[in-house]
């Protein structure tokens, strides 16, 4: 007997043609059958008139890798419909962590992590290899697509320092990709803002990506400016794809601050226009106009060098805080920041601040809105997030039907039983996929369902080389979500994160329930994806 039958669904497939009536067979792992199956009969019987059945969501930008191996089950993304990420991102992926700068590696990667509630078993792992096999053995409840970020491969060779890399550490670099790639990564990673990977050279980063592409891997980038410097850092990745020939994601999608919105039809216009020229290059986003990251990234970018403790004396240094205050007026990231719109989601040391805008924080104190953020800093020991509201509302409603537009949560797997004082985390890492199909595709009616289900699957998958999911047809992976496309709901807000959405009731992920009734089962059937 067959396992799970879906009965009376409106079945969108992930092509993005009209979704139809149907039911759907499920045998073990697989989908069987779809169609007027009356006669069939299976040990779970999901009646699903009314609802949508789509291809489980495909969250194409994650930071999942930090936070499965301490929840496994990663109910926020889960709870979004998502069945498959792509984890390793931003140049920052756990491993490999070769022994000689093994500890210096997790101290630069745990800088970033402060989010999270649980310490990370960074013993369990070196080789990228024994990280897949980690999260195989541990059982989690998505699945994943992993890549190996180019800042952990730099920083494991070369630490945390600037400057080029010689030909034998470039060789060094390279060796350790590709057998990142024979290990399972589908490709690699960069962030181009954060050191040590921001250190390497668009060369440098050629020279690299050529052996990924050689073995069929992808490169994708957070690009190394979302703000002034968008259309040359974009520009750069082009240059990337166009001359190593490896598909290039551009991630997070984004035109921060807002002397700088009317450069995202520009940007998207050169993506377009690379395509046209044979550059495999596509895009994805999150449906909201913060973004999230660490308060240190606001100060200029040699202020950002160096690592902690040298980050740490600058900020102690009357001289050096009058230079970054002056760069931070004039150019980089901060030039656009608008202090009223940067919200400190939490901070360990300092509950205090959580909730609250940098601008009423030094008003408060007394001081300039550089002078709050460098004596915040100096005392939590650079441990403070922020949500910086940065993008144009009229922006996203063009990005997200953009034809390369793909989507993503830019978050991680939390649980919405935690600590009440816990950090604020961005709301996408609850509600980004469940937003698009509320706001944009029933509220705003930007784009249809099927158009909005197939970038959510069908596209992402074909940008993966999944050849195994992202549609609903038999012989491939039973990954489905069931929602209910008039209650479908993002609940989270930056006020109040911690909350699943509503309206997405049933989860597959190989065949096994991971969502019913819209409750986590606590299954962990999600696998370790390798390239096919
Ligand atoms: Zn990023």
């Amino acid at each position: 007997m067959s396992d799970i039958l879906i009965r009376r669904a409106l079945i969108a497939d992930g092509t993005g043609t009209p979704p139809f009536e149907g039911d759907i067979l499920v045998e073990g792992a697989i989908i069987r059958q779809i169609g007027k199956l009356d006669t069939a009969g299976a040990k779970k019987i999901i009646d699903a008139r009314g609802l949508v059945v789509a291809p489980g969501f495909i969250d194409m930008h994650c930071h999942a890798d930090f936070s499965l191996p301490v929840l496994p089950t990663a109910d926020s993304l889960v709870h979004q419909g998502i069945t498959t990420a792509v984890i390793g991102q931003c140049g920052l992926s756990p491993a490999p962590l070769p022994d000689q700068k093994r500890d210096e590696v997790i101290a630069g990667l745990s800088g970033i992590l402060s989010e999270l509630e649980a310490e990370i078993p960074w013993h369990e792992w070196s080789s990228f290899g024994e990280y897949l096999s980690f999260l195989t053995r541990l059982g989690i409840s998505i699945n994943v697509v992993s890549l190996v970020g180019q800042g952990t491969i730099r920083a494991s060779v070369m630490g945390f320092k600037a400057g080029r890399s010689t030909p034998e550490q470039m060789a060094l670099m390279q060796r350790e990709a590709i057998k990142a790639l024979k290990e399972g990564a589908f490709g690699l990673s960069t962030g181009l803002i954060y050191p040590p990977g921001s250190y390497a050279s668009t060369d440098e980063l050629i020279e690299l990506t050529r052996v990924v592409a050689r073995e069929g891997g992808l490169y994708f980038s957070h690009i190394r400016g979302e703000s002034e410097t968008l259309l040359d850092a974009v520009a750069e990745a082009i240059q990337i794809g166009r001359e190593t020939k490896a598909p290039v994601q551009v991630s997070h999608f984004k035109a921060a601050g807002r002397e700088n919105w009317s450069k995202s039809k520009e940007a998207l216009g050169l993506i377009e226009r690379a395509c046209d020229e044979g550059v495999d290059i596509a895009t994805d986003m999150y449906p909201y106009t913060a973004g999230s990251t660490m308060l240190v990234a606001v100060l200029p970018e040699w202020a950002q060098e160096g690592g902690k403790e040298v980050i740490l004396g600058r900020l102690s240094d009357p001289s050096a805080c009058l230079k970054m205050t002056q760069d931070m007026r004039e150019m980089g990231f901060a030039r656009s920041v608008e202090w009223d719109r940067v919200l400190i989601t939490g901070s360990p040391r300092h509950t205090e601040y959580r909730g609250r805008y940098v601008s009423e924080l030094a008003y408060e104190a007394g001081q300039t809105a550089q002078e709050w953020v460098f004596a915040a800093l100096l005392e939590t020991e650079l441990q403070i997030h922020m949500a910086i509201f940065a993008m144009s509302e009229d922006n996203r409603r063009q990005e997200v039907k953009h034809p390369v537009m793909t989507f993503c949560t830019d978050g991680m797997g939390f649980s919405a039983k935690g600590k009440s004082d816990r950090t604020l985390t961005h709301p996408r890492s609850y509600g980004a996929f469940p937003r698009i199909l509320s706001h944009y595709v029933r509220e705003e009616r930007l784009l249809s369902l099927e158009e909005a289900v197939h970038k959510m699957t069908g596209m992402a998958a074909k940008r993966l080389g999944l050849k195994d999911r992202g549609l609903i047809k038999p012989g491939l992976a039973a990954d489905l979500v069931i929602f209910d496309p008039e209650r479908v709901k993002d609940k989270a807000s930056y006020e109040n994160p911690h909350q699943y959405a509503e309206g997405i009731l049933e989860v597959i992920v190989n065949g096994k329930s991971v969502v019913h009734d819209g409750t986590h089962t606590g299954s962990r059937s999600g696998i370790v994806l390798s390239r096919t």
